[in-house]
């Protein structure tokens, strides 16, 4: 049995400084932008995720940890985010895979889907509200080719159908790319292509002997990989929704390509941030399997590094730079890591004496600033951890010279929670770990509280004490105990 509590959301976060907006550099504009989400208080987020054709590497982990970090901000910062995270499970690269190991594309593709869910779980990554497959979304993407075809931005060769990016104006705009290159006419069948040909793309292609197919009312073949993104967004997030996000190797085509698709069949506009996160190089050199430089993140578990260490290296560059992963960098990480859990550890430990202490109000105030500036500029991570780590040796200074009382190291511990609630890196392989399912509902039972609907939150607030999670409405936020195991 364990009483561990950590602090979940905290409304009283939102300090003083009620202005403050968030800003973020979209791809599109070029520029950084002050945010606004389209439904005040809500925000709905694309995240493009895994291809499942063989096991995620660390660059991926790299995108997936910065949307996580993304997410949980814009949570502290109290908006209600919903986020739908795709699952490829039928490309060029999933069939030619299946085919090799002569097996079907659903069982080829299962085990790379469960290696996934099992990585960022090891990851602490909150899970997103839904994680739509391919396979299991083809009558939408039909839906749009059709009214593609209607409206006259696709049209069909032998079997299969294309988008005709001449017809769309607007193509190019967010990669920037030189559509003076571009042979007209010419079509590209592949999912995955260079900036150096630019195409009309495949949303659907006529079925080959060998491959899967679908039977539709556009005929028998399957999708390019490009139409999913646009009908599962449309599907759960509707159109126009705030934020889509992506590796920098996903502007183009995919992202492009999704623009395209999306506005010229709806005649809406699609999405109004777009941030992409830039690549993780193996010391200074891009991962690749031949240069043996090329890691999943079981790999880097067998050689004992561990997931609050990695999760914290691949979070503190910030996504916009270029992120180089030197065993250097790993041994920062630890130790940086290793001071702020120590600090943890004095302030939960020590036996402080109740009554007057020092004034640590000060301290607190100016490093709940500063972190909440840091992350609203951009995601600025480096003046966020500056903000922990300055707190950190001020009260490490107040812990020397036993100036600290109870009340004094209650308050840090919490803030320390606070900032943890967006950071994601203090739980420990010891501590408790809330499956899925758990904090799905601790969730929903938060929503269901800001909606007012009480009699809800209750009953699952019942069924989480049912499971062994007890829940606790304190000034701060919700926290959680764990009651029984
Ligand atoms: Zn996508």
């Amino acid at each position: 049995m364990t009483t561990e509590i950590i602090r979940l959301t905290t409304p009283s976060h939102i300090f003083h400084n009620r202005l403050l907006m968030i800003r973020l550099f979209n791809t599109l504009s070029g520029k950084v932008e002050g945010f606004e989400s389209l439904i005040p208080g809500e925000i709905r987020i694309y995240t493009c995720g895994p291809t499942v054709y063989d096991f995620p590497h660390i660059g991926n982990m790299r995108a997936y940890v910065f949307e996580d970090l993304l997410k949980r901000f814009l949570r502290f910062m109290n908006y209600r985010v919903t986020h739908v995270m795709n699952i490829t499970d039928v490309d060029d690269k999933t069939i030619r895979g299946a085919n090799a190991q002569r097996v079907s594309l659903h069982d080829y593709t299962q085990q790379f889907i469960d290696a996934f869910f099992e990585d960022i779980r090891i990851l602490n990554i909150l899970p997103a509200d839904f994680y739509p497959r391919a396979t299991e979304h083809i009558p939408e993407m039909v839906k749009i080719i059709k009214a593609l075809l209607e409206k006259g931005y696709a049209y069909e060769r032998a079997g299969s159908v294309y988008f005709s990016i001449d017809k769309f104006p607007k193509y190019g705009r967010l990669s920037k790319i030189d559509l003076q290159e571009r042979k007209i006419g010419a079509r590209v069948d592949v999912d995955e292509y260079e900036k150096e040909s630019v195409h009309d793309f495949a949303l659907w292609k006529n079925h080959k002997e060998g491959e899967p197919f679908w039977e539709t009312e556009i005929g028998k073949g399957r999708p390019g990989w490009h139409i999913e993104c646009s009908a599962m967004s449309a599907k759960y997030l509707g159109q126009p929704f705030d934020i889509h996000c992506g590796g920098v190797d996903n502007i183009f085509p995919h992202h492009e390509n999704e623009i395209a698709q999306s506005e010229a069949s709806s005649g809406k506009k699609f999405v109004n941030y777009w941030l992409h996160c830039h690549h993780l190089v193996v010391d200074g050199e891009k991962m690749s399997k031949s240069l043996g430089n090329f890691f999943t993140l079981q790999d880097l578990l067998q050689k004992k590094i561990d997931a609050p260490t990695l999760r914290f290296l691949l979070l503190s560059t910030h996504y916009r730079k270029m992120l180089n992963f030197t065993l250097d960098a790993v041994e920062q990480s630890r130790a940086a890591l290793q001071r702020l859990k120590d600090f943890v550890y004095e302030l939960e430990n020590r036996p402080f004496q109740e009554g007057a202490g020092a004034d640590v109000d000060k301290l607190i105030e100016e490093a709940r600033k500063n972190f909440i500036e840091g992350l609203s500029d951009d995601l600025n991570i480096s003046t966020a951890l500056a903000a922990i780590f300055e707190l950190v040796r001020k009260a490490n200074i107040l812990l020397g010279q036993d100036k600290l009382a109870a009340g004094d190291a209650r308050t840090l511990l919490g803030l320390i929670h606070d900032f943890d609630a967006v950071l994601g890196v203090l739980r420990s392989d010891k501590e408790p770990d809330l499956s899925p399912e758990i904090q799905k509902k601790i969730e929903e039972r938060e929503n269901a509280r800001r909606e007012k609907k009480y009699a809800l939150a209750d009953k699952i607030r019942k069924e989480l004490l049912d499971m062994g999670i007890l829940l606790e409405d304190t000034k701060e936020g919700v926290r959680w105990k764990i009651t029984k195991k």
